[in-house]
């Protein structure tokens, strides 16, 4: 028999910024879909009516965008296929499949501390009441007693649940607004969904979905990949609070959506050979759910600006130039006095040294800055604080301004001077550049002070003297 074409979808909760987690599933659903030249549907699970959830929807979309995750159909919105749930839930309640249930969370409670022996959960005390719907009333889904629900689980085998252990959830609240549970597996069976890959915190309410699958005669079951966690250095799951975890802080950190793609798709997945820089192409070609692991995923953020360095150094410099402009645009310096030239002459230099193109502007702003700026910690070490610098500083003014005016014969004239103090290239540098630049690092120092141009140059290295004396 022909395997049905594949069918997956996305469907987050927009119920805050957009997680890397979510960018995770996103991106494994889109690469099965996109191996198997299946459809990749894009649903926005907004039941809840949230505050500010336009926003959360937009920061999504934005965000699937900048990681060039694109989607076949959809996006579409529970909160627009409500009458679904609502059909939904009239026929399970007319096949005596729900009742209906007036307990609060009070009485629940009440009740599982009077007697301690019972299992957790609801005690099904209203299941053989015949309740009618009505104010304050919740629809409750009738678990079987007996029995257990397998879930057939490419990732994790094929854990089983005892319906014994499950106890009657809640399909409808009692404002009549459909629980999470249903309106996922109504979609699923309406959108004729074949594989539903989705982080491993669903897996235990699996079985609840098939329960509701076969009630409602949704047909075969999915095929489910419960995709692994992402945890912090210290093996904590990632959270909001304690993690950077927003998809759009990487993105204004610098990083590149081809970066972030990459890194996103080894969590938890690695071809055969485990390579680590993959083309978008070569993950799709190469992307099979049977090698998806189940342990945990270690969301290493070093890991994440080592492979941005990569991506970045491999960029053509226009691409480059291109990609620092916004980050340039937020520069300490004042708008006009940015020079694009000066920039384009350094811009190979800076890209072989950042990691992130929010690092681009601290590399030139000695470039655009009337001064340059002062640094502490670099102003506050031993070779620029010591007696030597202001020598090395005083005989650098007096020979750059009449050697040359190349990187070559920079070089060659810092590095004479710098003998006759008994000091290596490295260490003679070292204050010239904090004057001139007023960082510790940048790049080249001589390609610096090149573009910077002779009087700039001179100019610095003056005023820094008058400093270390003042
Ligand atoms: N809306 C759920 C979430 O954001 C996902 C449910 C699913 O993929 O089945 O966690």
């Amino acid at each position: 028999m022909a395997s049905p074409a594949v069918r997956v979808r996305f469907a987050p909760s927009p119920t805050g910024f957009f997680h890397v987690g979510g960018a995770r599933t996103a991106l494994f659903n889109w690469l099965f879909a996109r191996h198997h030249g299946g459809t990749n549907v894009l649903r926005i699970e907004d039941t809840d009516a949230e505050r500010g959830r336009e926003e959360w929807v937009a920061g999504i979309l934005d965000a699937l965008d900048w990681i060039g995750i694109d989607w076949d159909e959809g996006p579409f919105r529970q909160s627009e296929r409500r009458h679904l749930y609502q059909k939904a839930a009239e026929r399970l309640y007319a096949e005596g499949r729900a009742y209906w249930c007036e307990c609060t969370r009070a009485s629940i409670d009440e009740r599982t501390k009077a007697n301690a022996t019972a299992t957790p959960g609801y005690d099904g005390f209203c299941r053989e009441r015949g309740l009618t719907g009505g104010e304050g009333r919740a629809l409750r889904f009738r678990t079987p007693d007996e029995g257990s629900t397998a879930v057939a689980d490419v990732i994790r085998g094929e854990p089983r649940f005892d319906h014994a252990n499950l106890e009657d959830f809640v399909i409808l609240r009692s404002d009549g607004s459909p629980v999470f549970l249903l309106a996922n597996a109504v979609d699923d069976i309406d959108m004729s969904i074949t594989h539903v890959i989705r982080g491993e915190d669903h897996l235990s309410n699996t079985p609840k979905t098939l329960l509701l699958w076969d009630a409602l005669d949704g047909g075969p079951h999915p095929v489910f990949a419960h995709v692994p966690l992402l945890v912090n250095e210290r093996g904590q799951k990632l959270s909001k609070r304690r993690d950077k975890v927003a998809l759009e802080d990487y993105r204004d950190q610098g990083i590149l959506p081809e970066a972030m793609r990459n890194y996103l798709g080894l969590l938890g997945w690695a071809p055969g050979d485990n390579r680590e820089m993959l083309s978008v192409q070569e993950m799709v070609a190469e992307f099979r759910l049977e090698d998806v692991k189940s342990s945990p995923a270690f969301f290493d953020e070093r890991k994440l600006l080592h492979f941005n360095g990569e991506y970045i150094r491999a960029l053509p410099v226009d691409e480059f130039v291109t990609a620092a402009r916004p980050f340039l645009d937020a520069g300490s310096w004042a708008t006009g006095d940015f020079d694009e030239s000066a920039f384009e002459a350094l811009a190979p230099l800076v890209q072989e040294r950042v990691r992130t193109l929010a690092e681009v502007p601290a590399m030139v702003d000695f470039l655009f800055l009337s001064q340059a700026p002062i640094e502490d910690k670099a102003w506050d070490k031993r070779v620029v604080r010591g007696a030597a610098a202001a020598e090395l500083l005083a005989g650098a003014a007096d020979a750059y301004g009449s050697c040359e005016w190349s990187a070559t014969a920079l070089h060659e004239v810092t590095a004479t001077l710098g003998e006759a103090h008994g000091l290596g290239l490295a260490k003679a540098q070292f204050p010239i550049r904090v004057a001139v630049t007023g960082r510790d690092v940048g790049p080249p120092l001589f390609e610096s002070l090149v573009v910077l141009g002779r009087e700039r140059s001179l100019e610095r290295l003056r005023s820094a003297l008058a400093r270390l004396e003042g």
